[in-house]
């Protein structure tokens, strides 16, 4: 395994008895994660700093995820673009990560009678779940229409199964939601015909026709990132989903993007990013400490932010 040079502060933190847990991809300056972890171990009186550890190639991920075997480590959260290429660093693997996501974004670490073990999990398929939940967006659904065909694209088509509810994947290249489905097929026993559920995000007579029988609507594109104005599909589509739908996207940052500004309009039931970034922060936070996360100081710190 390759070691890790750490900085003289990290060095402190080793011996002073703080435990630390980190964000572990590249880039991640701008991450949400360490303020909403941080109050989170404050509140709870638990002395643990939340860092961002860069890792831009596969080095300095193998070099990161090692030292998480030492003493003082609680764990990780594993961010863009090192989901799945972390899978093969790791000693066990949930089944949150092995089935449902393809993909880990938290790490636990134990101590065991075999020595230290690492699990990977994936917190942002529950956390989406629980987002749709809490929307009502359960509820009567038969079809989810995701937009997108990437790693939250995966977690999105896992849960669509676990919930028993069709999916279909648009991407600007229909043969890239083909491959994603494929990927989906490879971990769970979904029925043959869904391989035909994918289509490309222009071919708006289809993408229209899909709508019309959706009851979720999901954006997994990073259509609107920083831009309130973007939108992943022609806003005036919107009128063709069924008027008890529900419309999540999962873009935090405007909290209310152009595709749930105009969801809103419509009166459908529409959510931003944020209460899932919320939830899979706090199960994290569960996995890493065994405390429930508290909810509103998690919430607030993103909030603030
Ligand atoms: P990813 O693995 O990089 O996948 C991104 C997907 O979006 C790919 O299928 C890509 O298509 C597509 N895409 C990129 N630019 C596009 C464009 N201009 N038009 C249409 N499609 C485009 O990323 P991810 O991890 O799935 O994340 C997707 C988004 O969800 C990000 O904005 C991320 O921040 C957000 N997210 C939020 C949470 C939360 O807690 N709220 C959790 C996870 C992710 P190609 O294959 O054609 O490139």
């Amino acid at each position: 395994m390759p070691t890790v040079r750490e900085p003289s502060s990290e060095i402190d933190a080793h011996h002073s008895g703080v435990k630390r847990a980190g964000l572990i991809g590249h880039p991640i300056a701008h991450s949400r994660s360490p303020a909403m972890q941080q109050a989170a171990f404050g509140a709870l009186g638990i002395s643990a700093r939340y860092e961002l550890w860069d890792a831009p190639d596969a080095a300095a991920l193998a070099g990161r995820v090692a030292a998480l075997r030492q003493l003082d480590m609680l764990g990780a959260n594993i961010t863009i673009p090192w989901k799945e290429a972390v899978i093969p660093l790791l000693d066990d693997l949930d089944d949150s990560a092995y089935h449902i996501a393809g993909a880990v974004n938290t790490i636990t670490r134990a101590e065991t009678a075999h020595g230290v073990r690492l699990t990977g999990y994936n917190t942002d398929a529950p956390a989406l779940d629980q987002t749709l939940d809490k929307q009502g967006a359960w509820s009567g659904a038969q079809r989810m229409l995701i937009l997108g065909a990437g790693g939250a694209a995966q977690a999105a088509l896992g849960i669509a199964f676990m919930r028993g509810v069709e999916p279909w994947l648009a991407a600007r290249r229909a043969e890239t939601a083909r491959e994603a489905m494929a990927k989906l097929a490879a971990r769970l026993p979904v029925p043959e015909h869904w391989r035909d559920h994918t289509l490309a995000l222009d071919d708006l007579s289809t993408l229209t026709a899909t709508l019309r029988d959706s009851q979720i609507l999901i954006n997994a594109t990073p259509v609107g990132v920083g831009d309130a104005g973007a939108s992943p599909l022609p806003l005036d589509l919107l009128a063709a989903l069924p008027s008890g739908a529900a419309v999540l996207d999962l873009i935090y940052a405007p909290p209310e993007t152009a595709l749930i500004r105009a969801a809103r309009v419509r009166g459908l039931r529409a959510e931003g990013g944020l209460p899932m970034l919320l939830y899979q922060g706090a199960l994290a936070f569960t996995l890493w400490t065994g405390q429930p996360a508290p909810l509103d100081v998690m919430s607030h710190a993103l909030a603030i932010e």
